[in-house]
């Protein structure tokens, strides 16, 4: 690119592009679930974009890496009988009187390239205002029904009220959803997450995936990740917002099933590798996603409910606008709590593997912990129940300091021991198969 005249180095000047084209889509070879940048059809008359994470080049010029944010307006003209939406706040539509209509959207917000989005379609909306007075703008297709609609979608003003207080102030103006006629992906585009069409008559099977975007407005897109390697940063605490939200709105039990299914997809499907150094085919699977959030799960037992609110609030307010690092996250981790997370950190976040250990057992509270490899270092809750039916009391948790290959305690138990619980309380992602035995092992096998 030439310049009118030589800049010194240093020296801040505006550059306008303007650029023109018909984009197109692409494969990236970072994510291998669909391909980015434009999709459109004459034929049914609509558009959208999908970016994530290097879409964005292929319909605007730009620098297309999250550390480089922008504020953006984005100006659509389409036919008068459509209706365009992007990120940001809009203004009236204007009427052009040659059969179009220019839509203008502002996002004044510094945004990631990869968190735009434009969406058009013979669209309504739903319109509604969430408590603490942000306005909220549901999108759907003009042949869907807007009762479904409105009841899928009433879970976000209850949603952003409750992440409010654990998260602090929603970091944008307006938020809500456009639905896009696609099957599966929800995307959390800045203020205005794509869903698909389909997600309209889902009712109640649509909240996971409505706090899960909501969630990464603070996750995400208020704070981004620094580099790709930090996307569990997103994913984690976005999927760990699910397991919150269960748990506020539908109780304990709500909150064990969602973490049982989280601990299950790390543990069988996942693929290791470290959490901050994922595999750029893997990017977004079960390694970011689940596994991710049960590192925020276990950071939160880790250092208690209260300074696990401070971290994520000081994180947010400090890095907001900006991009954080997996390091960001854990000094300010170690910062609120007082304590020194070394150890965590590296066995969950920079080591590849997850722990199996095989756990020997005798009706008398003995057990034999066995690990392979460098031992993971942790504690582990067991919970022994006798026969409750004869005596409800007969049942016991304690806990065993795992820090060795092979860990041997003996628990004083007042009853016979019947079953054995590993984890019951859910405080370690570890696959622990329990053996009962009448005499312990030796050593391990
Ligand atoms: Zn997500």
């Amino acid at each position: 690119m030439a310049l009118p005249s030589p800049a010194p180095a240093g020296k801040t000047f505006v550059l306008s592009v303007h650029y023109a084209g018909w984009p197109g889509r692409f494969q990236s070879p970072y994510m291998p679930f669909l391909s980015l940048g434009v999709y459109a059809s004459q034929a049914n008359r609509y558009l959208f974009t999908f970016n994530e994470p290097d879409g964005a080049r292929a319909w605007f010029p730009c620098n297309d890496h999250p550390r480089d944010k922008a504020t953006f307006t984005f100006t659509l003209t389409v036919a008068d009988d459509l209706t365009a939406v992007a990120n940001g706040e809009p203004d009236p539509p204007a009427d052009n009187g040659d059969g179009t209509r220019t839509f203008v959207y502002r996002m004044d917000y510094p945004m990631a390239t990869y968190l735009a989005v434009i969406a058009v379609g013979d669209y309504r909306v739903i319109e509604e205002t969430a408590e603490g007075g942000i306005t909220l703008r549901h999108y759907y297709f003009a042949e869907q029904s807007r009762a479904n609609v409105r009841e899928t979608f009433a879970v976000t003003r209850r949603a952003l009220d409750v992440f409010e207080q654990l998260f602090g102030p929603y970091p944008f103006d307006g938020y809500g959803h456009v639905l896009t006629p696609q099957g599966a992906v929800g995307m959390e585009t800045q203020s205005m997450t794509i869903m698909p069409a389909g997600l309209a008559n889902a009712g109640a099977g649509g909240t996971r995936i409505i706090v899960h975007e909501l969630a990464h407005q603070w996750f995400g897109d208020h704070v981004s990740p620094d580099s790709w390697s930090d996307i569990w940063l997103n994913e984690g605490f976005a999927t760990y917002a699910e397991v919150l939200w269960a748990e506020l709105d539908s109780g304990q039990q709500a909150m064990a099933a969602a973490l049982g299914a989280d601990e299950n997809q790390v543990l069988f499907s996942g693929q290791p590798a470290p959490l901050a150094q994922p595999a750029v085919t893997d990017l977004f699977g079960a390694n970011s996603y689940e596994k991710g959030g049960w590192v925020v799960h276990m950071l939160r037992r880790e250092i208690g409910d209260e300074a696990f609110v401070a971290m994520m609030q000081t994180y947010l307010e400090r890095f907001g606008g900006g991009t954080a690092t997996t390091q960001d996250l854990w000094d300010v981790a170690e910062e609120v709590s007082g304590q020194d997370l070394s150890l965590f950190f590296e066995q969950w976040v920079y080591r590849p593997d997850n722990p199996f250990v095989t756990l020997y057992w005798t009706p008398r509270g003995e057990v034999l912990a066995c690990q392979t490899g460098v031992p993971f270092v942790f504690d582990l809750p067991l919970g022994f129940t006798g026969d409750r039916q004869i005596a409800p009391d007969q049942e016991a948790l304690v806990t065993l300091a795992v820090d060795e290959n092979a860990e041997r305690a003996a628990f004083a138990l007042h009853f016979e021991a019947l079953q054995l619980w590993p984890d019951p309380v859910q405080n370690v992602l570890a696959w622990v198969q329990a053996q009962p035995v009448e005499t312990l092992p030796a050593t391990c096998p």
